[in-house]
Formats: structure tokens, sequence, C-alpha cells
């Protein structure tokens, strides 16, 4: 399995030489060069496997550069109980994500936020710590990891990270935007490995720092800088793996569809149903749910995609999707126009620019329809009013982004197919939102009661890439 540039031209690359890489050369995103097909018999045997040989049965399809035995250890040790074990009560910890269903059979959530940072990222920065250290192993190697976090990314990888052999991670955040939760949790890290720079900007900001840093190409050498971000092509791979998990669990037979509702923001989760779907799971539709930063709502609904600056970014209750510009989004429109390299550069040198483009008169938009998406956006005052219809008709409290996603379910299902909302995060996250909408405090799970009160480690610094790249000099030459 060769990995091609959305920009078509960088040279191919084999799985292991994207997975500690960011962007390609050429300023594109990496996609297979096919995606590999599902059939039913391929199906009728998954529909049993438990989560970590699923795992590993989709995702030697894309990784041919690792000995088998050696990736179904990595699966083995990444998809555990012990990992994933922040479960509601009633639900086991060893199927990795559950279906909480709401309305039996018909509506439910995936959860997928039962990992060490309440978050679904959880789910493929795992794995990735551990194919990291794998390959660098193998290559007597160190990285440098460099990312941009509007909250649980950062968290994600600094969890799956710490301690591990031959990595650093420099965390970006944006200073005063995330909640006390997610500060505690990234900051009250005290692993020698982990180091996080609070900058005085929005996310944009804080991303384009690491874009400015990866177009460094010779400081990106010297310093063996890599990217966990959302655009790391491992981690839509992992997160193809619980599409399949979630519409088994929703389903008698192969035969039926299912649709998933996505909370969105940088378009990562959701591109990994698009690939899915691509790749031959039965899903009806892929429904999209933004906040108030409706950047990719407004795309599939008008076809302009008209990415936001910082002034125009609502800092929202469902941070975590405060997103103006949503990197992986290149990957979609790759497959939409295509898979024409030359049309993507042509539309993202508009973007890079500051602007927009418009695919409404095209005839790829026209057939948009054939790739199943649809989608809806919340705003504040349907988010407190969905946590409290959960609360109240389900009995279940949800998080802010989960919220946003059971809003557009409920607009937008069809009631004959069964609908899953991709629980993205636990309400103990935006603890101040749920008191907000419900007038008490979700329940913490059990070793986190305290966290704020931790001791944090974090530098306050510029939205200033020269700065931030000379602190990263200094650490890595003192060793
Ligand atoms: C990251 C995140 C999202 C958005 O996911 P994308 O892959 O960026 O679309 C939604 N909810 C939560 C809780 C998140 O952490």
């Amino acid at each position: 399995m060769r990995y091609i540039s959305t920009r078509g031209q960088s040279a191919p690359q084999s799985f292991c030489d994207i997975l500690l890489g960011g962007l390609a050369p050429d300023g594109g995103l990496y996609l297979p060069e096919s995606y590999p097909q599902v059939s039913r018999a391929d199906l009728d045997a998954w529909r049993k496997l438990s989560y970590a040989e699923l795992a590993f049965a989709i995702l030697s399809r894309f990784i041919d550069d690792i000995p088998a035995a050696d990736l179904k250890a990595i699966c083995d040790k990444t998809y555990t109980a012990d990992v994933y074990g922040y479960v509601r009560d009633g639900a086991k910890a060893s199927d990795i994500t559950p279906v909480h269903w709401l309305e039996p059979g018909k509506l439910g959530l995936l959860e997928l936020s039962n990992g060490p940072t309440l978050a679904f990222k959880d789910m493929a920065m795992q794995l990735l710590g551990n194919l990291f250290e794998y390959v660098l192993d193998k290559r007597g190697e160190e990285i440098n990891i460099l990312g941009a976090t509007s909250g649980d990314t950062g968290s994600a990888a600094e969890y799956a990270m710490r301690g591990k052999h031959g990595v650093r991670v420099f965390m970006l955040s944006p200073h005063g935007r995330m909640s006390a939760f997610q500060r505690a949790q990234m900051y009250s890290l005290q692993d020698a490995n982990i180091y996080n720079i609070a900058v005085r900007g929005m996310f944009d900001d804080a991303q384009d720092v690491v874009k400015a840093v990866s177009n460094d190409h010779a400081y990106k050498a010297k310093y063996k800088i890599g990217a966990v971000n959302s655009i790391n092509w491992g981690r839509v791979a992992a997160q193809v793996v619980y599409y399949f998990k979630g519409y088994f669990a929703a389903t008698e037979s192969n035969d039926q569809q299912v649709s998933f509702v996505v909370p969105s923001g940088n378009f990562g989760n959701i591109c990994a149903g698009h690939i899915a779907r691509m790749m031959g799971l039965p899903v009806a539709k892929l429904i999209l749910a933004t906040n108030e930063n409706d950047v990719l709502d407004e795309f599939f609904r008008s076809g302009v995609y008209r990415p936001r600056n910082t002034a125009e970014t609502h800092a929202t209750s469902s941070p975590s999707m405060d997103i103006s510009k949503a990197s992986n989004f290149e990957r979609f429109v790759f497959d939409l126009v295509g898979r024409n390299g030359n049309a993507v550069r042509e539309l993202w040198s508009k973007v890079d620019a500051g602007g927009a483009f418009d695919l409404s008169a095209t005839p790829e938009f026209a057939a948009i329809g054939q790739y199943g998406f649809a989608s809806g956006s919340s705003n504040h005052a349907a988010r407190l009013a969905t946590i409290r219809l959960a609360d109240e008709k389900y009995a279940t409290v949800i998080d802010t982004h989960t919220a946003d996603g059971l809003k557009v379910a409920l607009e937008l299902r069809d009631p004959a197919v069964p609908t899953l909302v991709l629980e993205t995060a636990q309400p103990a996250k935006f603890e101040e939102t749920i008191v907000e909408a419900l007038g008490r405090k979700p329940t913490r799970p059990a070793g986190l009661d305290n966290i704020e009160a931790l001791p944090q480690r974090v530098e306050v610094m510029d939205v200033d890439a020269e700065a931030i790249k000379a602190l990263i000099a200094r650490t890595v030459e003192a060793g």
C-alpha cells in the first residue's frame, strides 16, 4: 500500500514513512492510493471479532510494512479494557467502544471516550504512541512531536506519548481557552518528555505556528519534527475501526444499514467514516454536526468552503470544535474532485491565501449525494436544551460536543435506520456547561476527583514561531 498526496506533487510513500511526518512536501495530506475493498465475506468474519482483532484485520489492509505478528501485538497492547476503562455503569470495558442505547435498536451513543483523557482522540492516539515507539526503536531514531490543540488532541497525544522512548512532545494550546479540567489534564503531567506551551491566541494561531515550523524544511529535518495532529494519516486509519465496530453492534446482519452522526471540527473523525463507507461498510448517511463554527455545515449545504479568520471564530461551549479551517477536509475534497491533485492544489491556493472556493456550480458538487453526507449545526442554547432532553428523556448525561451531534441527529435521522451518535467526550470534561444545563455536576470517573489541584507545568508564550523554534532547539540540544 502506497500513500499519495492530495496535491499530487509528492512521491508515493509507505505507511511507516508517513507515520512520523506531517504534511506531504507539496503541502498536501496523504491518502492511500486506493481504498482497500471489504467483501461480504470479510464483514461476516469481522462481525465476531474483538476490538483488537478487528483493528488488526482493518489496519493490516492499510499497513504492509510492519510484519503481521508485530502489528497484531501492537493492536492487542493498545485496545485493552485497562486503557479504555472509564465506562458508564453497566457497560463492558472489554467492548472498548460499547453502544449506549437511548432508544433500543434505533438511536444510540457509540462510546468513544472511555480512554485515559475521556475523549475520542484516545482511540487513535494510544495506537499511535505504540506505533511510534515501535518504528523509532526499529530505526534507532528519535522524534520531537510538535502539535497544536484546542483541548482534546493535546491531552490525548501527551497521554499516548508520556514516557515513550525516543519521543518528546511540544504541545501548543490557546492560553485561557480550555476548560479547567482540560488544562489540569495536560498541564499536570510531570513526565520529562512532555512540554506544554500556552500561546496568547486562538487554536488557529497555534496551528499556524505548527505550519510555519513544518514549512521550514531545514529546521524540521535538523530537529526531527513530527506531528500527531489530526492530519496524521495513522490517526485517521485507526478511527476507521470503530465505524465497523459500531456497525456490527447496531445490526444483526450485514444486509442492514446504519447512519452515523459525527460532532465535527477538523473533519478527522468523519473523514474516517467516509473512508469506511468507501471501503464498502453499509453506511446509510454520514451526518456531520458543527457548533456555531459552521464552516463545514455551510459547505455541505451550499458548496462554498469559506474558512474563517481568528476574529470570526466563536469561542463556544463545545470548544474542541472551535475550528475555522477544517484541515482534513482536503482529503474528502480530493475524492470529490476525482482524486485530481491539480484541482485540489488550485482550490487550496485560494484557501491558503485566506480566501474561499465555491463548487456549487460544478458537476462534482451536483453528484455529492453519492457520498452520503448530510449536515446540520448547533449553538449554545440548543446544546443546553439537548443536554437537558437527554437527561430527562433518556436518563443519560452527555457532553457538549455529543449534544451538538444528538441535536442534529434528532433533526435529520431516518427513524427506519439505526442511528449512532459518536460520543466524542465524557461530560466530566465540560463540567461548567453541564452545571449550566442541569444545575448539577456530572459524575467524574474515579481517580480524577482532584485533578485541578495538582501542580501544573506550562510555559506561556506569544504567537511567535521563531521564539517557539528557539525553545525547541534549546531543549533538544540540551538532550
Ligand atoms: C476533536 C474533537 C471533535 C472534533 O473532531 P474532528 O476530528 O476534529 O472533526 C469533537 N468532539 C470532541 C470532544 C473532540 O475532542
